[in-house]
């Protein structure tokens, strides 16, 4: 089976700057580091870290050729992205001495992935495959529309959260994700809490508490891993790519999440975004 991912791409250029800037100032940074991120190439080399066979659409700009690369030496299958004018989506990243950051997120590409482009990928997909979304592209609806007429698992991370989004793709969902935060922004906007919905599997994510799993609205606990965190970018992430290749080799949820959780814990004690996504051979060793 194949996991289909409409996802964003990212540049995260990262600063190390002796304190954030004010208003109206200019200020020189020690060191710049870029990494590949965006929660869609997250998902997608999470996903194949643990072992699934994963196509990613999406779309790069003209500086983009490097995150390509990236995404193919981690084994994504890169012949559904798009090479556009717009410039890569990308996040400047402003981190001080204290770790205090800020962000601007500049979509670029990830907005201008086409219908075209979006119809000509979904048509090689096979019934029972896996198809994702989250809420840093265009055409989320268009997608999961299409992938439930074709008879697709369809998924969406519920990230980052904003009501209309969510309630626009729910119709066609098999599997949704949020944290604790988004399910409660979720309750306040709709009135509809996560066991009202007509979902077959709904999974909550809660940071260093695990994670909550509803089959059709009936929850399961899975108790986080006790780790030392450093870093938690990107958790929420894995533990998406990691259930949804889970759920694409037939593995029972409960199996599918139990690993998730440990990859994600694995995570947490790591600094960085996609390149440092622990493989399954990793999972498994790691001694918790
Ligand atoms: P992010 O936006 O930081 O990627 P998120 O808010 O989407 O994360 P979380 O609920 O914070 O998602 O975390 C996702 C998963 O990561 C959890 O379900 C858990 O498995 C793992 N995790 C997160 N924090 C910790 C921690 N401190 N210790 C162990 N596991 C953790």
């Amino acid at each position: 089976m194949t996991i289909w991912n409409l996802g964003s791409i990212n540049a995260d250029m990262i600063y190390d700057v002796p304190h954030l800037p004010a208003p109206g100032e200019t200020l020189a940074a020690n060191r710049l580091d870029r990494f590949l991120g965006g929660k869609g190439a997250n998902m997608s080399v999470a996903a194949a870290r643990a072992g699934a066979r994963v196509a990613h659409i999406g779309a790069v700009g003209p500086d983009g050729r490097w995150a390509l690369e990236r995404l193919t030496e981690y084994g994504v299958d890169t012949r559904y992205i798009a090479g556009v004018q717009e410039p890569t989506g990308h996040a400047i990243i402003a981190v001080d001495t204290k770790g205090e950051n800020n962000i601007i997120l500049f979509p670029g590409s990830n907005h201008a992935i086409s219908r075209d482009q979006l119809g000509q990928a979904l048509s090689s997909a096979s019934q029972g495959d896996l198809l994702v979304m989250q809420n840093e592209t265009n055409l989320q609806v268009e997608a999961a529309r299409m992938g439930h007429e074709l008879g697709l698992t369809v998924c969406y991370a519920a990230a980052p959260f904003q009501a209309d989004a969510v309630e626009a793709v729910l119709p066609y969902l098999d599997f949704l994700i949020l944290n604790e935060i988004e399910a409660e922004q979720l309750q306040q906007a709709s009135g509809q809490s996560v066991t009202d919905l007509e979902i077959e599997h709904v999974i909550v994510t809660l940071g260093s508490k695990g994670a909550r799993y509803y089959h059709r609205g009936a929850p399961s606990d899975f108790p986080a891993l006790k780790v030392e965190a450093v870093d938690t970018t990107g958790a929420g992430d894995t533990f998406t790519g990691y259930v949804l290749a889970g759920m694409d080799r037939g593995m029972p949820m409960a199996q599918a999440i139990s690993q998730a959780n440990r990859a994600a814990a694995l995570m947490v004690t790591r600094h960085g975004t996609a390149d440092v996504i622990p493989d399954l051979k990793e999972v498994h060793e790691a001694q918790f």
